[in-house]
């Protein structure tokens, strides 16, 4: 029983703990209370009879339990989210509980109560309503239905949960609904679906951790980024799979995250299979209402493309646009660094500026666009002439720069200028256009003639403009003293050319003896050059500039041949085996055919390879190269010997040249000069011979001139001597004259 009735009837006297007290009373009464709710047909007077209470008393009860249980009703209701509806299958609202959400009513509830659905709602959510209630009553069970209306203009979304009562009212079945306002519910859901679709569709890739660092969840760009399966990322801890990225960005990220807790950047990143891309990553913690971290959220975005258009851009800002040459703001960076970096390390660039003659004329007959497209042709050939690491510009117009780093000698400039100067020997076809030009060359050497890029510019431009002064179609150095002495350069490099042409090369010879016995020990062959312009020229001064030009190997071919030819006439006069000295140059020595020319010169000649010897300079030997050395031991196998010529002038231990294993050491003349007078050069040979022989060395002085030097030898132990004061370098015919004579010792000893 209803407590509140229990309550009433106790307060009538009517009901004790137990139960009634007067149970026909309490029987009436109950039936009378049945019939005034009409769930029951007991006549009222039969209850008010049998309860002796009169019909006012009556009401008057009734009404006080039924407020009582509105209110209590409404008390509930209003603590809960739903409004309670009592309603007949006809659509019919007979009761309704809304307590505090009035303003989801469409009107006063009073005037709600006894109207129909359809008064107050349009068809579709009139239809929608009857057949819910229709099917609950039907089903026995609870229906639920959604719908939306318009609240105080906004859409409002509602659930209806439906239920029957089991009760009729006036004969027509009826429901309860249980009515919620579930906007913001939905609202929430759709918020969610939003992140869901977000989440899932970003190109961003996103990865959720929990607090352990253990991966919960990751989107399919993600998966996409890194090129890892979800299935290998999720319940791992993201250390697992951190190869992804460099170790330094790991470092950076580690410390970020344990002193501030978040971090943003760029790193790169290592996909599974692709070639490394750029992303920026952001990581950030998501903390509970105590400050504890709940998780770590990572976003990641590929960004390979923003650099595409990063680097696309630098590379407008750097680059001319018609020839797609480095243009004046990056051939200032680049001529910067390079000037920088010589300084540095003590080595020497050049920068050469080059400017077209008459360009303003050709623009003029031709047209703007012929020029553009002949500038075009001539940044092509540039590049092309040029090695990887120089640099080829557009400074304005049509000025062009090309810097040379690490230029070892002026001769290997010279190299480059000419090579500049030969692309503009053939004619330039543009379109239909026959065009054939010149250019005025200008070249500053860094860091001599300029400090700054600037000032390099700067010199190189008036070099050229020197130039353009003289009628153009020419090269000048910004420094005097370089273009006479690259003029003389070429007019060295011609006449060589000429002189091997003219077969004007001969050989003196020089002949070695010992000291101990003063017998002839050795003949070396000196070359000679008769060519008219180059008469004056020391013979080393020709060779150094014919191996810069390509003109040795005809050289030594020449000097090789007659040397074994001379040495195999000579042996025909003498019994003693003769030795005959061929000097070889560092270019010589890298000669690949070196040993097929030697060993066919041996053939021919039939000799002994032991009647040769080749002098290789200190300096020579101390910058080898493999393949020099390759041939050297050859060489040695096949028995020819070897001596080091020049010694003391290279700056090498003995001990560093004993791995070569060679038969002679010869002493540097300039030692020798002073060797008299001079204490400190008195040692060095001393201990130069001393040690050579204790490392299975003969030892030779070199430019030996008078008695003096020879006696100071003699006393040191020196084994052989070469010098003016026996015999300067003499044709083929003394030395046979010499071999002649029954005893070609030295007259001296
Ligand atoms: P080197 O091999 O040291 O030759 C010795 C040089 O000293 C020769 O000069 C010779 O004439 C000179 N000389 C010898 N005795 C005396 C002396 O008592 N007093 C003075 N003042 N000079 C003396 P040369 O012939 O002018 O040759 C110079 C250099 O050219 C040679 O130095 C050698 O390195 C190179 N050379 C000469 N001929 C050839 C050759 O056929 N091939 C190669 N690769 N180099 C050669
Ligand atoms: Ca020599
Ligand atoms: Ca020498």
């Amino acid at each position: 029983m209803h407590r509140l009735l229990k309550r009433q009837l106790q307060k009538l006297g009517l009901y004790e703990k137990d139960g009634p007290v007067e149970r026909d009373r309490f029987d009436r009464l109950m039936a009378l209370i049945s019939e005034t709710y009409r769930e029951d047909d007991i006549s009222c007077d039969m209850l008010q009879n049998s309860l002796k209470v009169s019909s006012i008393e009556m009401r008057e009860l009734y009404h006080q339990l039924q407020e009582k249980s509105e209110r209590r009703l409404d008390a509930v209701v209003s603590v809960i989210p739903d409004m309670i509806f009592l309603m007949d299958a006809e659509g019919k609202y007979l009761d309704l509980f809304a307590e505090g959400k009035e303003h989801l009513l469409f009107m006063p509830k009073e005037e709600i109560i006894g109207r129909y659905i359809k008064d107050l709602f349009d068809r579709e959510t009139t239809s929608i309503f009857l057949q819910a209630i229709a099917k609950a009553i039907e089903s026995g069970k609870l229906n639920t239905i959604e719908y939306q209306l318009p609240i105080s203009g906004v859409k409002e979304y509602f659930e209806a949960r439906i239920m029957p009562t089991g009760l009729q009212e006036s004969g027509i079945d009826t429901v309860v609904a249980v009515v919620r306002d579930v906007t913001e519910q939905k609202q929430q859901e759709d918020q969610f679906r939003l992140s869901e679709i977000v989440f899932e569709e970003a190109t961003e890739g996103i990865m959720i951790e929990n607090s352990d660092r253990i991966v919960i969840r990751v989107n399919p760009a993600l998966v996409r980024i890194l090129g890892i399966p979800k299935e290998e990322l999720i319940g791992r801890h993201s250390d697992d799979f951190g190869k992804v990225i460099s170790p330094q960005s790991k470092q950076n990220i580690i410390q970020a995250m344990e002193s501030v807790g978040h971090w943003h950047g760029e790193i790169e990143i290592q996909h599974k299979e692709k070639s490394p891309t750029l992303g920026w990553l952001t990581i950030d913690t998501v903390k509970n209402d105590d400050g504890e971290i709940k998780n770590f959220v990572f976003i990641l975005t590929d960004i390979s493309e923003i650099r595409y258009s990063r680097e696309k851009l630098a590379y407008l800002a750097t680059h001319d646009s018609l020839t797609k040459l480095p243009n004046r703001s990056m051939l200032f960076e680049r001529l910067e660094h390079a000037i920088d970096s010589m300084e540095r390390s003590g080595r020497e660039g050049a920068l050469i500026f080059i400017d077209v003659d008459h360009f303003k004329e050709i623009n003029d007959n031709y047209g703007h666009r012929t020029g553009d497209y002949l500038l075009q042709e001539i940044a092509l050939r540039l590049q092309h002439a040029t090695r990887k690491n120089d640099t080829v510009g557009r400074l304005s117009g049509d000025e062009f720069l090309v810097i040379v780093e690490d230029t070892p000698n002026i001769d290997a400039i010279l190299h480059i200028i000419h090579k500049i100067r030969k692309l503009f020997d053939s004619t330039f076809h543009i379109k239909d256009i026959q065009i054939d030009i010149t250019v005025s060359i200008g070249i500053a050497l860094f860091p001599n003639d300029g400090e700054s890029a600037g000032l390099l510019i700067h010199a190189a431009d008036q070099a050229m403009y020197n130039v353009k002064k003289k009628g153009g179609n020419d090269y000048e150095f910004y420094s005097k003293e370089f273009t006479i002495l690259s003029s003389e350069y070429f007019r060295i490099q011609s006449a060589i050319k000429r002189a091997i042409k003219e077969d004007r090369f001969s050989i003196l010879y020089q002949p070695q003896f010992s000291l101990t016995d003063g017998s002839l020990t050795g003949i070396e062959a000196l070359l000679r050059c008769d060519e008219e312009e180059v008469r004056n020229i020391p013979i080393i001064q020709l060779i150094t500039i014919a191996e810069e030009s390509g003109l040795i190997s005809a050289i030594s071919h020449f000097v090789l041949q007659k040397s074994c030819k001379q040495v195999a006439e000579w042996q025909k006069i003498v019994s003693n085996p003769l030795r005959i000295a061929v000097n070889l140059s560092r270019r010589e020595l890298c000669e690949p055919e070196l040993v097929d020319m030697i060993k066919r010169n041996i053939d021919v000649c039939c000799l002994e390879p032991l009647m040769l010897e080749f002098e290789i300079t200190e300096s020579t030997l101390i910058q080898s190269t493999k393949a020099a050395r390759k041939n050297i031991e050859i060489l040695r196998e096949m028995g020819c010997r070897f001596s080091i010529d020049d010694f003391g002038t290279g700056y090498s231990s003995l001990s560093n040249l004993k791995e070569f294993n060679f038969d002679k050491l010869k002493i540097d003349k300039s030692f020798i000069d002073n060797i008299a007078s001079d204490e400190d050069d008195k040692i060095i040979v001393s201990a130069t011979i001393t040690m050579a022989q204790k490392l299975g060395l003969t030892v030779l002085a070199e430019g030996v001139e008078n008695d003096i030097q020879a006696k100071v030898l003699k006393s040191f132990g020196c084994d052989e001597v070469q010098g003016y004061l026996y015999s300067r370098p003499v044709t083929a015919d003394i030395i046979s004259d010499l071999l002649r004579k029954e005893n070609s010792q030295i007259a001296f000893l």
